[in-house]
């Protein structure tokens, strides 16, 4: 795939379509021993060349996206708070340089509360971030051991009153329950503490031993129990029902947010909206297409330097995309499922007219069988105008996700 090809032929024709931009950075100052994500130890001496292949990478999709409006912008990882305020500054200038970036845009950062100051803060806020989404986990200093994350309980209490100090007013804690040797209370005193600091958005996942992880390898060989999934049940519904005591709306599986505030960024996943996504391993659904960039940081600034060096040599504005692994143009069996699953995944569910509107047909043509087996289950309901997961659905989400998939060929 070339940038030519995207140009021509691929962006809308007229007006202006909405588009959410995630980028990514891979870095960790160490990992943590349950985290399967495309982050990294150890790579300092990558980090001086990301931010100039970030840029080159923004130039080179900006022509695809010239007729969309940016209206979210995420930095995930990895730890993008790692990242220092003036190269920040540099990617922030670029973004709005490159891009058509919404006045009112939702710009969220993902951060950890280590290495958060208030001088950092005041520079996030500074050059637009608005949206801060911190990895606390735990509010028990055993509990944060066991996850091999760095902070303490303490520290994450001063960063969030200090992102208050700095002017952020849209707050996401990131929490894990389902722990290792885990108890009801012990979830009940994270849960009530972090409450306490009135965040405007809460994610609570259940903890999950991922292949290829520390803590998988540590629980192969019999140093960890597994978690208890009976628990981590129990403690999901004593969740819901206090954080809805609290004023939080649950509007999704595993997050909840005060009235007004869920994260308009990751609606767009699940309302299987356009996204791109630019940096290592980021993963886009954009121009019909769904990518992924290769994995590797050092691969990637190699790649995209690569790419941005033919375009400017070439003189016609054309490059191979190097940077981007692997993409395929989802049929239309695909697409539809993919609607369902994430739409699912939403406490609104699914609504019936929409999916009709989007595929010409019914939400019974494509899927009448699952959804009936489903529904027989107590795990779906239909309303007059939905489908959605009930409470026992929102438990065993994964069993009815798996039978929505296409059947592979
Ligand atoms: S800080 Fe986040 S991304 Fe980095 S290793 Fe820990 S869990 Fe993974």
């Amino acid at each position: 795939m070339t940038t030519e090809t995207i140009r021509a032929s691929e962006t809308p024709a007229e007006g202006k379509s909405s588009l959410a931009l995630y980028l990514h950075i891979p870095f960790c100052t160490s990992k943590c021993g349950y985290c399967d994500f495309n982050s990294y130890e150890g790579l300092d001496h990558v980090v001086p060349d990301y931010t100039p292949a970030l840029i080159h990478e923004m130039e080179l999709w900006a022509p695809a996206a010239k007729n969309y409006r940016v209206d979210t912008i995420f930095f995930g990882g990895g730890t993008p708070s790692l990242t220092s305020i003036d190269d920040m500054r540099i990617l922030a200038d670029a973004l709005r340089e490159q891009y058509d970036i919404s006045p009112d845009v939702e710009w969220t950062l993902e951060a950890n509360p280590t290495e958060l100051t208030r001088e950092h803060l005041e520079g996030l806020r500074g050059i637009g971030v608005n949206r801060l989404s911190m990895g606390v986990q735990s509010m028990h200093p055993d509990e944060l051991e066991l996850l091999e994350r760095e902070h303490t309980p303490e520290r994450v209490a001063q960063a969030v009153a200090d992102a208050r100090a700095a002017g952020f007013d849209n707050l996401n804690l990131d929490l894990i329950f389902g722990l290792i040797g885990h108890s009801m209370e012990r979830w009940q005193s994270t849960l009530e503490q972090v409450i306490a600091f009135q965040p405007e958005h809460l994610s609570c996942y259940a903890l999950t031993v991922e292949p290829g992880t520390a803590l998988y390898y540590r629980v192969q060989k019999g140093q960890l129990e597994e978690p208890d999934p009976d628990l981590a049940a129990e403690q999901y519904d004593w969740t819901r029902e206090r954080l809805a005591a609290a004023g939080y709306q649950q509007y999704e599986i595993s997050n909840w947010a005060k009235p007004g505030r869920a994260c308009r960024h990751n609606l767009v996943y699940w309302r299987a909206e356009p996204y791109l996504g630019m940096g290592a391993g980021a993963h886009s659904f954009f121009i019909g297409r769904r990518m992924a960039n290769v994995d590797s940081p050092t691969r990637y600034v190699e790649a995209v330097n690569q790419s941005y060096e033919e375009r400017q040599a070439s003189g016609t504005g054309r490059a191979e995309l190097r940077q981007v692994a692997g993409g395929e143009v989802p049929d239309e069996v695909t697409l539809r499922a993919d609607a369902m699953i994430l739409g699912l995944r939403l406490l609104d569910g699914v609504r019936t007219e929409d999916f009709r509107a989007r595929f010409g047909v019914s939400v019974d043509d494509a899927f009448g069988p699952a959804l009936q087996r489903h529904e027989s289950l107590g795990l779906i309901e239909r309303t007059a105008d939905r489908v959605r997961l009930t409470e026992r659905g929102l438990l065993l989400a994964n069993e009815v996700f798996v039978d929505l998939l296409p059947d592979p060929d």
